[in-house]
């Protein structure tokens, strides 16, 4: 996946600051209205992409929250998050296929294949393409495995269990190796992300429920 998880996310009302003049308006993502844009998207949002005027974060009519918006033109820049589509690919061993990435973040660390959706393609498209780039595995996505939200990455990732119809693994830039591990012996502690981790948890749950991964 190449979707800075781990990229540094404090939270709270200064999360905002990089993006307009949230000193006036302190009360814009209290805790029961959520922990707001994570900085580092929050400094990406400083004009508006319509015009290049200054955004301001304010209230608008018929919006339940303060909102990022253009007073030139009336633009409204609508913060909201990526979907970064995985897949588990499962050979007929029962075995579930991970790389080793080979770039940051998590480098040298294991996770399911898996990258950001692009714009004109289904999210089984995106599953088979980022599986089938990272990894030189194709796969028939089947049952979604879970859905896992990481607010301070602006994601939502999507885990497909997939079935292995062609290919062979290869190593890539991106996958320093890649491998099948069983059930048992998934290498939890060098797991690159909680997405990977959680995704991996529920799998082994499904599979193998004997093996009660909640219990380690
Ligand atoms: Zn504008």
């Amino acid at each position: 996946m190449s979707h800075g998880e781990r990229n540094p996310a404090p939270h709270g009302l200064s999360d905002l600051r990089a993006a307009g003049d949230v000193d006036a308006h302190p009360g814009a993502f209290d805790a029961s209205a959520g922990r707001g844009v994570p900085t580092w998207l929050a400094a990406m949002l400083n004009y508006c992409s319509r015009c290049g005027t200054a955004l301001r974060l304010g209230p608008l009519p018929a919006e339940d929250r303060e909102r990022l918006a253009c007073d030139a033109c009336g633009y409204i820049a609508y913060v909201n998050p990526r979907l970064v589509v995985t897949t588990l690919p499962v050979n007929e061993a029962g075995e579930v296929f991970l790389l080793r990435r080979g770039i940051e973040p998590g480098r040298g660390l294991w996770a399911q294949p898996g990258g950001f959706m692009e714009i004109d393609e289904t999210v089984h498209e995106g599953a088979i393409r980022e599986t089938l780039e990272e990894t030189g595995l194709v796969v028939e996505p089947g049952e979604i495995v879970g859905l896992y939200t990481r607010p301070e990455a602006a994601i939502v990732v999507i885990a497909f269990a997939a079935r292995i119809v062609g290919g062979a693994p290869i190593v890539t830039p991106e996958a320093l190796e890649v491998r099948a591990f069983p059930p048992e012996a998934i290498p939890w502690p060098e797991i690159a992300f909680r997405t990977s981790e959680w995704a991996l948890r529920d799998w082994v749950r499904r599979v193998r429920p004997d093996l009660a991964p909640d219990e380690r």
